[in-house]
This record gives C-alpha cells, sequence and structure tokens, in this order.
C-alpha cells in the first residue's frame, strides 16, 4: 500500500514526488506520456526563477532526476479511472491497477486540436502538436506553424535556425504572444507571415506536402507547401475519468486553497486546476501544497485509527 499516488509526472507531480520523498512518504509517479509534462515542448524557458533562461527539457530532465534520486517509483501508464473505497484508492491503468492511501491529480492538460481533415491521419507524419520534441526532423525542409500565441512564436523562431521557409499561420490579424517574441519574429527574414487563415485540410499520401486554408474575410482558398506543421493552439482539459471523485468548472478540477478536491485524500495539483495562471511557477506551488496537504490527510488517518 503507497501513501501517495501522482498521477501524471510534470512539474506538478515531480514536485509533489520530490516533497513526499522528502517526508519519508512512499510515492508512485504515473505518467502516459514523457516525464517532464508539457514544458519539455518549450524550446526555451526564461521566467523559471534561479535559471535566466533554461530549455524546457533540461528543466523537466532536472526535476525528474531530482524525484528519481529521492527514490520516487515511476510507471509509464495511462491511468483510466480512480475509485475509493474503505479510505483506500484504488487507481486503474490501462495495463493494471494500484492503491494507495491518498492521490494527487497533477494530470496538466492535453494539446487543443484544430479537428481540421487528415489532421488525425498525418498525425507523425508531418503533423505535429510540439516543434521541439519533432522540429529537427525537418531540419532543411520548409515547415508551417499554426497558432497566434507564445508557443506558437518560439516554434517558428526555433525552427527559422534549421529550416530554409517557415510560414506561421493564424487565424485572426494579430498575434497573442508576448512583445519581445513578437518582435523577433517579425525581425527574421525567412519567416512569413499568413494572418485570417482557417485550416481545412492537411494533404498528403503517405505524408505531409501541403496545407489548405480559407481566408477567414476573402474566403479565398491558400494552399501552402511544407513537409511540417506544427499545431500550437493551446490546450483543454481532460478530467471527465475522475468525476464523481471531483467536482469540475469548465473542465478543470475545482479545489480550495489546500488543493483539496470533494473527496477527502485527494488533491489536484496544476494545470488541471481550475485556476487563471497555469505556469511551471504556479504548478510546483499547487505541487508543494498538494504534498502537504496528503501529508495531513495521511497524519489525520493514522491518528484515526490510533484512536
Ligand atoms: C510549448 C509550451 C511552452 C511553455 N512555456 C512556458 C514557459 O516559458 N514558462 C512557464 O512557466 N510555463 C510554460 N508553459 C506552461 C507549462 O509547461 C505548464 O504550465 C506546466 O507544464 C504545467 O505543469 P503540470 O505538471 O500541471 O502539467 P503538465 O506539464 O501538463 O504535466 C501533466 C502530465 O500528466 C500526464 N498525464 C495526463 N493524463 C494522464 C493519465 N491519464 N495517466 C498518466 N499520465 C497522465 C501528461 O502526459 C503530462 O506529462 C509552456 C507550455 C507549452 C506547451
Amino acid at each position: 500500500m503507497l501513501d501517495i499516488i501522482v498521477i501524471g509526472g510534470g512539474p506538478a507531480g515531480l514536485t509533489s514526488a520530490i516533497y513526499a520523498r522528502r517526508a519519508g512518504l512512499s510515492v508512485l509517479v504515473i505518467e502516459k506520456e514523457h516525464f517532464g509534462g508539457q514544458i519539455s515542448d518549450s524550446p526555451k524557458v526564461s521566467n523559471y526563477p534561479g535559471f535566466k533562461t533554461i530549455s524546457g527539457l533540461e528543466l523537466s530532465n532536472n526535476m525528474f532526476d531530482q524525484a528519481m534520486e529521492l527514490g520516487a517509483e515511476f510507471e509509464m501508464d495511462t491511468v483510466t479511472s480512480i475509485s475509493k473505497e474503505n479510505d483506500v484508492f484504488t487507481v486503474k491503468t490501462e495495463y493494471g491497477q494500484f492503491q494507495s492511501l491518498s492521490v494527487i491529480i497533477a494530470a496538466g492538460v492535453k494539446h487543443r486540436k484544430l479537428n481540421a481533415m487528415n489532421e488525425d491521419r498525418l498525425l507523425g507524419k508531418g503533423v505535429s502538436y510540439c516543434a521541439v520534441c519533432d522540429g529537427d526532423f525537418y531540419r532543411g525542409k520548409n515547415t508551417i506553424v499554426i497558432g497566434d500565441a507564445n508557443s506558437a512564436l518560439q516554434y517558428a523562431l526555433m525552427l527559422s535556425s534549421i529550416c530554409p521557409n517557415v510560414t506561421i499561420c493564424t487565424l485572426f490579424d494579430k498575434f497573442f504572444a508576448e512583445d519581445m517574441l513578437v518582435q523577433a519574429l517579425v525581425a527574421t527574414p525567412n519567416i512569413e507571415i499568413v494572418h485570417n487563415v482557417s485550416a481545412i485540410s492537411f494533404n498528403g499520401e503517405t505524408k505531409l506536402e501541403t496545407v489548405t486554408f480559407e481566408h477567414t474575410v476573402t474566403k479565398e482558398i491558400i494552399t501552402v507547401c511544407g513537409d511540417a506543421a506544427f499545431i500550437a493552439i493551446g490546450q483543454v482539459p481532460d478530467n471527465e475519468k475522475y468525476v464523481p471523485y471531483v467536482n469540475l468548472e469548465k473542465g478543470f478540477i475545482t479545489t480550495d486553497g489546500d488543493m483539496a478536491t470533494m473527496t477527502p485524500g485527494l488533491f489536484a495539483a496544476g494545470d488541471c486546476r481550475y485556476k487563471k495562471v497555469k505556469q511551471v511557477a504556479t504548478a510546483i506551488n499547487d505541487g508543494a501544497i498538494a504534498e502537504q496537504s496528503a501529508q495531513n490527510y495521511l497524519i489525520s488517518l493514522k491518528n484515526r485509527s490510533n484512536s
């Protein structure tokens, strides 16, 4: 029987694991894709205190190494459901099940899809949601970035140093990104900007060749050639599987300031929570608080069984 199971190995979950191990608790982190979470997709992180600039991958690798060296246990698997009976949580995964006295959900968010034609069919064959992970496969090739906020601009800038031409396509007539990124983007000669376009289809038999867009004002059909298209249009929550043990607001888990959900012993931390600021710094804050709350809950369980 574990003290804590953490669902999700991003910054929030790894922080909970670090705090749990330092408190001498047994902790298992279950991660479905890659340890480190979303931040490992970021080429450059410049707002995480302690590092003026660090790659997202290096930052998340450091967190993972720290949790591992402290003795946290890890499992690569996808959590499919949770349940609670007589103070024991059962966390079911695709390949097994685990039991613990408390659970911290730190499952973050998932990539938002465009739902354009052939988006799924050409995924991994030119269509990608992560330029940091897949960008280098397209070194020397022309690439497309779809999106208008910080991540999209970071992707375009990163790709511009390895690709002859990068086209960034946005739905509206402006960017919704930090000024510094916008200035860098417009000053980069091999980045072409196409505003006011909506993606209709990804085209190619065995691999991506072109993307078809419709101009949102003129309705003109525009075809952009590229060997890869990186979609960076934000994230959506993925928390339905934790109902009825949690309450959701707009798909995000609601908690109190102690990261407690409606179920005693069940906590939530990071981007999966209903909150305004979704950043590494706030995910880490949540992860630390959730673990401390889990620790207090475990003490109260122990006191109850002793009395
Ligand atoms: C491209 C990009 C750039 C960014 N740049 C910055 C930046 O510069 N500065 C900054 O502060 N923030 C940045 N962010 C935001 C930051 O990455 C997030 O706020 C942070 O990672 C949230 O951490 P988290 O642990 O809550 O969630 P996540 O990082 O999303 O981690 C959650 C983990 O849970 C796993 N998971 C989900 N469901 C399950 C399941 N059912 N079973 C098992 N595992 C599951 C996921 O695979 C994931 O690894 C960026 C995000 C992106 C995408």
